[in-house]
């Protein structure tokens, strides 16, 4: 299948209210493009340097999503452009893409990841540590981020009601959240294997690589 048919075939299994995000991480431009010519406008890279290169070379009106984890020395090569980043995983982190969209004048819209994961490898606060930074001063001062959400990522198994309940716990989390932080607007979650399951479990936004772009080495 063309990567056409495969966006076309997706986008049938997602609600208008999903948003979808794709993927496009260690494709070439043309793969994009391709997309793009279809209506795509949101794409999901994970490292800074290979989205700002897609980005000074591809239309301007796409919506460019860090999704990977980030090092705060790449907040400010990217801090001119990106649209979201979803894997805010530390206070530090949050502190220095504030100074960074500072400098741009932008405010950056964020989501908080959390660890959901039974694998320690998957980065992200945990529930405690998330109310502590919402109710830290310094963070309440910032100007230029803007917490509009949550993003997790399943245990990588075959095992489908594991991955229901990790999703589901995110969203119990995400409401409890929404019903105080009127920003929150966004609980990303769900890859190409887990989509379907998250957004029957609440997801409002998918990450979705490798059903649309094709496997990756
Ligand atoms: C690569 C990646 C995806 C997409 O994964 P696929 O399985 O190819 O759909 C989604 N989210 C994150 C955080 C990723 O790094």
């Amino acid at each position: 299948m063309s990567i056409k048919e495969n966006l076309l075939a997706i986008k049938e299994t997602i609600p208008d209210t999903v948003t979808l995000v794709a993927v496009s991480k260690t494709k070439p431009m043309s793969f994009i493009q391709e997309a793009y010519d279809e209506g795509q406008r949101v794409f999901g890279e994970n490292r800074v340097q290979e989205m700002t290169e897609k980005w000074e070379n591809l239309p301007k009106d796409i919506e460019w999503h860090m999704i990977g984890h980030l090092q705060r020395n790449k907040v400010k090569y990217m801090a001119e452009y990106v649209s979201l980043i979803h894997g805010v995983d530390s206070p530090r982190l949050l502190a220095e893409i504030n100074k960074q969209a500072e400098k741009h004048n932008r405010t950056i819209s964020c989501l908080l990841q959390v660890h959901i994961a039974e694998e320690d490898t998957k980065f992200g606060f945990n529930e405690e540590e998330l109310l502590e930074l919402v109710a830290n001063e310094e963070f309440k001062a910032y100007k230029n981020v803007k917490i509009v959400g949550l993003m997790g990522m399943a245990t990588f198994t075959d095992n489908a009601d594991q991955i229901r309940k990790e999703f589901s716990g995110l969203k119990s989390l995400y409401t409890k959240f929404s019903n105080n932080y009127t920003d929150f607007t966004t609980l990303s979650m769900g890859m190409s294997g887990d989509y379907k399951i998250a957004i029957e479990e609440g997801s409002n936004m998918v990450r979705i690589g490798s059903s649309i772009f094709g496997s990756r080495n």
